[in-house]
């Protein structure tokens, strides 16, 4: 079966008044962005309080439902067969054929929906639903019909043309990319911050990344791997500036200085500080982590604090609460987990001490950090000067 459109629903009760306008004018943009990838051309237009993508050449079905399914803001998507509106005879045969071609041997209870956009159309709604749901029992003699509970809805839409649907493939919800500002993601190449990631721009939020690379400590493989999860959070998110910063230098100059146990919380500071540049200069109202708690050592409450401290933006951690197994089942999902197990060594990792402290003592942190006076300012520009940007789309 061929289908001209797509019908777009979307959850109306978080966007009442002026905030409406501003929601379907993103979420048509991001849905432009995602089919932008798809071969076929597609309109995607907002009509009477609803949101259609017309698909008048050939397309790829598959591939333009899964695009679609990648655009937050969408709750479902109904493929649409559209008619010539030739008299109201001409429609009952329409919808007769068109229950024919999708559902020969359609045995269930049914309903017909009718709206009529057209208001001068010369039939009410009622009639028109009357009348259709008559012939298709005519031609579907095993079938029968239930308002209340039907196992298929067949949708009439009476426009200038005439809408027939009857299907709702589910959307991802939340809100469209571009509602709700921009925040500053550290990525790794772990299984969670892919994931945290994923979460907040559910929520509307653009997403940029910072990724802290130690050559030749970690290669240019746990590098791509990164930029691998950023390619699959952006198939969701849109595209994301991934700032990968050279922490060689600091890293090993807390190794000289500082207590080894305190060596991950120490290091984890100066990430948050150095996103938190970046992020500010980016016009990102927040940094996301995958930090979950209790999941190791440096993200115990205590640690957790130890780390937050030097932040002055907020710090959004949407898998905090969760179990590993559902960030893993969320990763899955969406399809990130495949490319995070894969095995190359993170930054993190390769300087961990063997008994890091898990309830780092604020005062004793300040005084190792005192140790690192020195040449920390220096290194610290010297990281953010040397920082490669990659525009990830
Ligand atoms: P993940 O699966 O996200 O790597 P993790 O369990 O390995 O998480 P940690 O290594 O303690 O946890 O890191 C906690 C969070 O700090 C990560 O979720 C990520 O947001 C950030 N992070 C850790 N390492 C890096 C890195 N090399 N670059 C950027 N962000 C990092
Ligand atoms: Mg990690």
């Amino acid at each position: 079966m061929i289908f001209h459109a797509f019908l777009i629903k979307y959850a109306e009760i978080a966007i009442k008044g002026k905030n409406r306008y501003m929601f379907e004018d993103a979420l048509v943009k991001q849905m432009r962005i995602a089919l932008s990838n798809v071969e076929g051309e597609f309109e995607v237009k907002k009509e009477q309080g609803r949101v259609y993508v017309f698909c008048p050449e050939e397309y790829d079905f598959e591939e333009a439902v899964e695009a679609l399914k990648k655009v937050f803001g969408i709750v479902g998507i109904c493929p649409v067969v559209i008619y010539e509106d030739q008299g109201f005879e001409q429609m009952e045969k329409d919808v007769v054929s068109y229950m024919q071609n999708r559902y020969p041997d359609f045995s269930g209870s049914f309903k017909v929906y009718t709206r009529r956009a057209k208001k001068s159309y010369p039939i009410t709604s009622m009639e028109v639903s009357a009348q259709i749901g008559g012939k298709i029992l005519e031609a579907f003699p095993q079938a029968c019909v239930d308002v209340h509970d039907p196992d298929l809805t067949l949708s009439v839409e009476i426009r200038d043309k005439i809408y027939v649907y009857s299907e709702t493939i589910k959307g991802p919800g939340g809100m469209p990319i571009g509602t709700n500002g921009k925040a500053m993601l550290l990525l790794s190449g772990g299984i969670d911050s892919p994931v945290a990631g994923y979460m907040i721009a559910k929520r509307g939020v653009k997403i940029d990344a910072v990724y802290f690379h130690a050559p030749p400590y970690t290669s240019e493989r746990a590098k791509q791997k990164v930029v691998d999860l950023a390619k699959l959070v952006a198939k969701y998110s849109g595209p994301i500036r991934l700032h990968v910063v050279n922490f060689t230098d600091i890293q090993l100059y807390i190794y000289d200085q500082c207590p080894h146990e305190e060596l991950t919380i120490i290091m984890r500071r100066y990430m948050m500080r150095i996103a938190e540049h970046f992020a500010k200069e980016a016009g990102c109202l927040g940094l996301i982590t995958g930090e979950s708690i209790g999941q190791v050592a440096s993200q115990t409450l205590h640690s957790l604090a130890a780390t937050n401290e030097v932040c002055t933006l907020p710090v959004y951690r949407p898998v905090i609460g969760f179990d590993k197994q559902e960030i893993v089942e969320i990763s899955k999902e969406i399809d990130t987990f495949e490319t995070s197990i894969l095995p190359f060594e993170d930054c993190c990792t390769i300087f961990v001490a063997k008994h890091p402290v898990t309830k780092p003592n604020l005062k004793v942190i300040h005084r190792s950090e005192m140790k690192l006076e020195e040449k920390i300012d220096e290194l610290m520009e010297e990281a953010l000067k040397t920082t490669e940007v990659i525009e990830i789309s």
